[in-house]
């Protein structure tokens, strides 16, 4: 499992001027590119503190695999003007998977984000030894659409918490028959990729936090409706994880005193009423429209509750849950009561919706798979040449 430190610290890592040290260099210099393109080579080499030198070296060998590309944008009164460079989205791939109590989706996604390949297998509740056999057969699938360029991993969201012995693997919206299996290992030994495995909630805020609402907002609060509810405080773009990687958990949130016994053993929690599972169980029972006026006023209290405690700039909805029905219980849950986020000057709405919606879970999955494999990691300054990311370049 991916830690967020290794996503969040690139910006304060610098790099070494010893020889050993190269493999990490080079994993600086392109999460340097990653976070900041188009940049040009003079700036990375202030940023990270190496040489322009040692940063032009790294730069070359990063151009040859293709995982960059450089372009003359700005014009000086003498001589060439300097490159400014970014990734190049078509440079590698990474796949992300989500496995939920309804079955397994999966995305071959691009440098950029771009979901360049898609497969959905529909099967309820599914198998932990079929499912990384069906894994394997898309990663074998996917890995014809990368045109030669490099698959750096996997990463797999699934429902949450994790090591909670009351909580986790327990009822209609986890996933139950997984319980103590080696998910990471069991995967990267079926694919031969490296593996990142996180919870389903953390993933999409991630998602969204790239590709979605983040790219405007940088703090707000990501309600995910998945089977189950989950939610993720995401903070300077990073999702907030808790100690134990279990902070997305509001599901579980006891919100109606002796309400409806829950999996977790507690009575009355939010996802019993607000999710996806709730929904299925509850509408052919007693309408669409009666679950939307029996869901909206929980809905309305727990949004209330997040802006007091987590003060963000919005509250973004949205997940598995269909675009329409989302949209509608939404609009129910208004007006708002009065919270500290009820303020005359806002830069955004109290409620927003998902802008990378259903996909921002696969995105967010797969982006722990390039974090994983292009993140600068202490690890890899160990004296190792071995590093597989640059195993194809002509200069290691
Ligand atoms: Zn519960």
């Amino acid at each position: 499992m991916i830690a967020a430190k290794n996503r969040g610290d690139a910006m304060s890592l610098k790099g070494t001027n010893q020889e050993f040290g190269r493999p990490y260099n080079r994993r600086i210099v392109l999460e340097t590119i990653r976070q900041n393109g188009p940049i040009e080579r003079a700036e990375i080499a202030k940023r990270v503190g190496l040489t322009v030198q040692t940063v032009a070296n790294i730069i070359r060998e990063l151009e040859e695999l293709g995982l960059i590309s450089g372009e003359r944008t700005r014009k000086k009164s003498r001589g060439s003007p300097p490159m400014s460079l970014t990734l190049n989205p078509q440079g590698a791939y990474a796949i992300g998977v989500n496995v939920t109590p309804r079955g397994i989706e999966a995305a071959l996604v691009d440098l950029a984000g771009t979901i360049v390949a898609a497969k959905r297998i529909e099967t309820s509740p599914p198998a932990p030894e079929e499912s990384f056999r069906a894994i394997g057969k898309i990663v074998d699938n996917f890995r014809t659409k990368t045109m030669g360029r490099m698959l750096l991993g996997i990463g797999l969201a699934m429902p949450g918490p994790f090591d909670v012995e009351s909580m986790s693997f327990v009822g209609p919206t986890t996933l139950e028959s997984w319980r103590g299996i080696a998910v990471t290992q069991h995967l990267s030994e079926t694919t031969g990729l490296p593996t990142f495995v996180e919870g389903d909630t953390l993933a999409a805020a991630l998602g969204e936090s790239l590709y979605g609402v983040g790219r405007r907002v940088s703090d707000f609060y990501f309600l995910y409706f998945a089977v189950g509810l989950g939610g993720s405080m995401v903070r300077n773009g990073e999702p907030m994880r808790g100690i134990y990687g279990n902070a997305g958990e509001i599901g579980h949130v006891p919100i109606v005193p002796d309400g409806q016994p829950c999996s977790c053993g507690n009575k009355g929690c939010l996802e019993r009423y607000v999710s996806l599972e709730a929904y299925q169980r509850r509408a052919p029972v007693i309408g669409r429209a009666a679950w939307i006026a029996e869901a909206a006023p929980l809905l309305r209290n727990a949004i209330v509750a997040i802006e007091n405690l987590f003060d963000p700039e919005t509250v973004v909805i949205g997940g598995l849950i269909d675009d329409e029905l989302l949209s509608e219980l939404a609009a129910a849950a208004e007006p708002l009561p009065s919270s500290v986020a009820d303020r005359k000057e806002r830069s955004a709405p109290r409620i927003m919706r998902s802008a990378s919606g259903q996909d921002a879970v696969l995105r967010g999955a797969a982006s722990l798979a390039f974090s994983g494999a292009l993140s600068p990691r202490l690890g890899q300054a160990d004296g190792s040449e071995k590093d597989p990311l640059f195993a194809r370049s002509r200069v290691a």
